[in-house]
């Protein structure tokens, strides 16, 4: 008898999530290992953020909220949208949720019939696929290369809208190739959605504050498709705040609605505190998130001068996020004398054994030739790292 739902027997476990646990049971068992895996802020969360948590508990922020997040936290979240990206949003358009992980998931829950077509641009975060499925969807994806920055072009977009088309996820910075849309780039591939009315966007805006190219663009800023763009944003990343679990939508109201509906019967409020220190963040100073910025934009340029510098690897540079995609198929086929090489998961599980750096292998976001290492750690485990990493890779013939 299968015990297990078809649904859950059909997931993949999440790649970044079992590399990191991997990589800490090794650390646990006193392998000096380096964890290049996980991605989320190395910093803590600023001082006045927590402050507001502890006098949340002290005031007795402890029931029930309700189910979209407080009333005061959404007006902050319009409040943000309207002066960093302007864009006006009202309160009951947002629905705040336990990280954008369920907001992204939320939204698709929402939006997906089966049989549904989702557009998946690849390289892509390795949960957006596995969420289209679990909504009986269909992910499409759209392959894009180092040659081509890890950017799909309107053309390829248009090539993969079909009548069955529902909706295209665009995370821009992007996790996992730090590649970031320009202005430009976003108009052009708004024009194509310009041309099927149906197709809603999902704009995975997460990594907003950890840009090196300036402004972010968002796609929700382009009026003629605004009505059919999803904003997913959060605290997560921007103010170091991953274990609070405090993510957002911003969507047009039929789709909130939809969204707190679901939310309602499945999770309801999140948590109160870490509400009101999102509050904090969003109401309170903003020079930590541009330090934290300036810090990865530093990290971002050694790890790209040392990537550089160990042969076979192939680097573009990343405009936002903190993480680094190289190309790494040179080495498919090569040995160390004990164990082949085939394919990028193979080269992650070598490089933790063997140089005790984790990553994440290509495959599981899509991108089979690259593989992904964050480089939101220690500028002496960045140049630790990539010294074992380029040691290793170097014992391959
Ligand atoms: N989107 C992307 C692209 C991410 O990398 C993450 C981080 N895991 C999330 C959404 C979700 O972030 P969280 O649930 O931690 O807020
Ligand atoms: N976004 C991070 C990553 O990609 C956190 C882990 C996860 O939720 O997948 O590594």
């Amino acid at each position: 008898m299968n015990r297990l739902s078809d649904r859950v027997n059909r997931l993949h476990p999440s790649a970044t999530l079992a590399m990191s646990a991997r990589s800490a049971e090794l650390k646990a068992q006193g392998v000096p290992v380096i964890n290049m895996s996980v991605g989320e802020p190395d910093f803590n969360t600023p001082q006045h953020i927590k402050e507001a948590a502890e006098k949340a508990i002290r005031e007795n922020w402890t029931r029930y909220s309700p189910v979209p997040g407080y009333p005061s936290l959404r007006e902050a979240i319009c409040e943000k949208l309207e002066q960093e990206n302007g864009l006006s949003f009202s309160p009951n358009q947002i629905v705040v949720s336990n990280g954008g992980k369920q907001s992204v998931c939320g939204t698709i829950m929402a939006l997906v019939n089966s049989g549904d077509e989702v557009i998946v641009p690849a390289p892509y975060w390795v949960s957006y696929p596995e969420m289209v499925l679990m909504a009986d969807g269909t992910p499409v994806f759209i392959p894009s290369g180092i040659e081509q920055d890890f950017k799909i072009t309107p053309a390829q977009l248009e090539a993969s809208i079909t009548p069955r088309t529902k909706a295209l996820i665009l995370c821009s910075p992007s996790n996992p190739t730090g590649s970031v849309y320009s202005r430009d780039e976003l108009q052009a591939l708004v024009a194509v959605l310009e041309r099927h009315e149906q197709v809603f966007v999902i704009a995975d805006e997460i990594y907003e504050h950890i840009s090196y190219v300036g402004q972010h663009q968002s796609i929700a800023q382009f009026e003629s498709i605004r009505d059919r763009v999803i904003i997913v944003n959060g605290v997560s990343k921007a103010y170091a705040m991953t274990g609070w679990r405090i993510g957002f939508v911003a969507a047009p109201l039929d789709i909130s609605k939809a969204v707190s509906k679901l939310q309602g019967q499945y999770t309801s409020g999140p948590s109160s505190i870490s509400q009101k220190a999102a509050e904090a963040a969003y109401r309170g100073p903003q020079q930590c998130v541009e330090e934290m910025c300036e810090a990865f934009r530093r990290r971002r340029d050694l790890i790209v001068k040392q990537a550089r510098e160990i042969p076979g690897l192939e680097v573009n540079e990343p405009q936002g996020a903190f993480y680094l995609f190289p190309k790494c198929s040179s080495f498919f086929g090569k040995s160390d004398g004990t164990r082949v090489i085939s394919n990028s998961t193979d080269l992650a599980m070598f490089l933790l054994e063997v140089a005790h750096v984790a990553c994440v292998g290509g495959d599981s976001f899509g991108a089979p030739e690259c593989f992904r290492m964050s480089y939101a750690t220690s500028d002496e485990n960045i140049v630790e790292a990539m010294n074992r990493i380029g040691k290793a890779l170097s014992s391959l013939k």
